[in-house]
């Protein structure tokens, strides 16, 4: 069964290295000639020349033309000969190590040496390194010790068309320091912005109308199919629309679903593999999922090629549509829809969940389909419902909770975030419900001038690459004495979820489970499971045996491990609070207050923040007993709203904690 299969396959280490020594003789030789075939090469000299001439320049390029692993070599062997470093930053951690690997294997060299990256939690680099990959949020903190970024010749800004709420801080921030550094004639700052789709014409704008270069894809034609009807279970109708591929196309013709989410592509992947079993064809049906989370050895499998009488089938999210590419794709099911985070300004927080894709999008995923010869692309809606998608998405920065970014400005000395140079400016109400949040966590001030700064407490929480309430949690937890434990509910908040999902035997690892189980709710559970971790000396065969995820446990170790770091450089106390777990709940309550919850006669839960009717999430320990007062981490909205992580607290807590807060908001019973 495909359970078992999976998980014989190896798991890496957390840090998997691929260095040249892995490499064939044939594979070595044959990187020449890939370079050379990729479309970028057409251009490889004129590219050169306007990298040279101009400061600012502004690169398009189809997916998979070679934007992302050819144009930082170009950097390092054409124009710069050894001196200057490159930085060049993306949206997501997978993208930024899996391309770092691919071009030090291409370069021959090892990762960390003259190519390396930097993620959070994460890095591999020397002082060697000549051409860094990192993600946005990283060189946003680099800029935070170096607002001139003095120790970079070029940035790079790829996948800017993403416009993720890193890369539109970075833009303003880049063009800021681009704009000093020749004031004060320091050496220039070179900005490239990489995008893959053509609504540039904003970015241009931003940066003085810069020029903008096309690189010519090499895309065949590729036929589109709408559906009669309205679709409304798209989940169905993609599975109906793979199995139609499957029972009439070639062998080899690879198909590439497009959904939204780990758990959804798990049971797709799932069901189709049993379709595929009981389908009347003899071609063989090999179906992998690919997000983000998935574990890097699992990733991997989608490159590879398969045996000749089947068909591969990938089940992805959106992470295909630009910053991955992956051959023999001839068919592309695109469900139409995506996850986003959406914030709601009135309520401070983000939620999760599922929405329609742009037009831009749409064509985005529809080209994966004529990457080699022509293809088709079944969108699984109709026609109607695809002229009324937004012609481009929203960026991230008018759709999210932008504390976070707000007080990494004020740390940056922006002063005022209403008049700073955005890209695409938030709204006033959510710029300021922004410093509405960062008051009520005591992070920030105003003085008489009006002018925002950040109080003592601010600035210790800006150190931490943490959401501005938990970083409030982890200094409350510092006075409280309880900072060990903190630190491991925090790092476990922080990594996907260490509780393996196994569908055929989630009984059994309920049962295992139940023994980490606390009445005091979820956050304890995770530190019980820690613990228990810890005493088994880190023991994979523990791991097996408990359901728990070994690699994301690997991971929280490693969290664990920077985040106590940075405590120690901020001379905090790292004390344990021993048996008394109150006061961990209670540290949390001086960061999550705002995410506390009231239950009702009916059973149902309303946000104090907003008077949000919620449920406890089936996988909260808290799901059945139903305290009377809660704390949660997180706000899922599916078909009914969820909320998840919590913890049992003492009302009372609310009112010592955030009087202000909670007084005129909480209801008395
Ligand atoms: P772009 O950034 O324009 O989308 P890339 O530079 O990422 O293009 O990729 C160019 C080509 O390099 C791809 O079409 C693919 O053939 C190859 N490539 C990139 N990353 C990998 C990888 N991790 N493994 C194998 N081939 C890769
Ligand atoms: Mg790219």
């Amino acid at each position: 069964n495909e359970e078992a299969t999976a998980k014989k396959i190896k798991m890496p280490d957390l840090k998997t290295t691929i260095t040249i020594e892995d490499a064939t003789e044939e594979e070595r030789n044959n990187f020449e000639d890939h370079k050379k075939s990729l479309p970028i090469f057409a251009v490889k000299q004129k590219l050169i020349k306007r990298m040279k001439e101009e400061n600012r320049l502004v690169v398009i390029g189809e997916t998979g033309s070679g934007k992302t692993t050819q144009i930082p070599q170009y950097i390092y062997n054409d124009i710069l000969n050894g001196k200057g470093k490159i930085a060049i930053t993306q949206p997501r951690r997978v993208a930024a190590i899996s391309v770092a690997e691919r071009v030090a294997l291409e370069m021959n060299t090892p990762i960390g040496n003259e190519v390396g990256y930097c993620v959070r939690f994460e890095e591999s680099f020397s002082p060697a390194t000549k051409i860094l990959y990192m993600t946005d949020g990283m060189l946003m903190r680099h800029a935070t010790l170096n607002r001139l970024l003095t120790q970079y010749s070029y940035i790079i800004i790829d996948e800017a068309h993403e416009r993720t709420v890193h890369t539109d801080v970075l833009l303003s921030i880049i063009k800021k320091a681009q704009k000093e550094r020749q004031k004060r004639h320091i050496e220039d700052l070179k900005i490239i912005i990489m995008s893959a789709t053509m609504d540039v014409g904003k970015l241009s704008e931003y940066f003085d109308k810069c020029p903008i270069l096309y690189i010519e894809g090499r895309l065949h034609p590729i036929s589109i199919k709408f559906t009669e009807d309205k679709i409304d279970d798209y989940l169905f109708a993609c599975l109906t629309t793979v199995m139609q591929i499957h029972s009439k196309a070639p062998p080899q013709h690879d198909v590439l679903v497009f959904l939204t989410g780990q758990d959804e592509i798990e049971n797709f992947v799932r069901s189709l593999r049993q379709m595929g079993k009981n389908c009347k064809t003899d071609i063989d049906l090999t179906v992998l999922p690919m997000y983000a989370a998935l574990p890097f050895a699992l990733q991997k499998r989608v490159f590879e090629d398969t045996p000749k009488n089947t068909r591969k089938v990938i089940v992805a999210t959106n992470i295909a549509e630009t910053s991955i590419t992956i051959s023999g794709i001839k068919y592309v099911v695109d469900s139409g829809m995506v996850k986003a985070k959406l914030h709601k300004p009135s309520s401070g927080l983000d939620i999760l969940t599922v929405v329609r894709i742009s037009q831009s999008q749409a064509w985005q995923r529809s080209g994966r389909a004529g990457r080699q010869s022509a293809g088709t692309c079944y969108r699984v809606y109709d026609k109607n419902t695809f002229d009324l998608m937004p012609a481009n998405s929203i960026p991230e920065i008018l759709r999210c909770n932008i504390a976070s970014v707000t007080l990494q400005l004020l740390s940056l000395g922006i002063k005022n975030t209403l008049t700073f140079d955005f890209v695409d400016k938030p709204s006033e109400e959510s710029l300021n419900s922004a410093v509405d949040q960062l008051s009520w966590l005591q992070a920030i001030e105003k003085d008489k001038g009006n002018e925002l700064h950040l109080t003592e407490i601010g600035k210790r929480m800006a150190a931490f690459p943490l959401d501005p309430r938990l970083g409030r949690v982890l200094l409350a937890a510092e006075k409280n004495g309880c900072l060990e434990e903190i630190l491991t509910v925090v790092s476990m908040l922080s990594a996907d979820s260490v509780m393996l999902i196994s569908a055929d035997q989630r009984e059994k690892a309920e049962a295992v489970r139940r023994k980490f189980q606390s009445v005091e709710g979820d956050h304890i559970t995770l530190l019980n499971v820690y613990k228990s971790y810890k005493g088994s000396k880190k023991n994979k065969v523990w791991c097996k045996e408990n359901f728990i995820n070994h690699r994301n446990m690997k991971i929280v170790i490693q969290i664990r491990k920077q985040l106590r770091k940075i405590c120690i450089d901020q001379n905090m106390t790292i004390k344990s609070c021993g048996e008394d777990r109150s006061l961990v709940r209670k540290s949390l309550v001086h960061g999550l207050f705002m995410n506390a919850a009231q239950l009702h006669s009916d059973g149902l839960y309303s946000t104090i923040m907003d008077r949000k009717m919620v449920n406890i999430h089936p996988s909260s320990v808290l799901f059945r007993s139903k305290p009377g007062y809660v704390i949660y981490s997180e706000l899922v909205q599916t078909n009914k709203c969820y909320i998840r992580d919590l913890s049992l607290i003492d009302p009372q807590w609310l009112f010592e904690i955030s009087p202000e807060f909670v007084s005129k908001r909480l209801i008395r019973q």
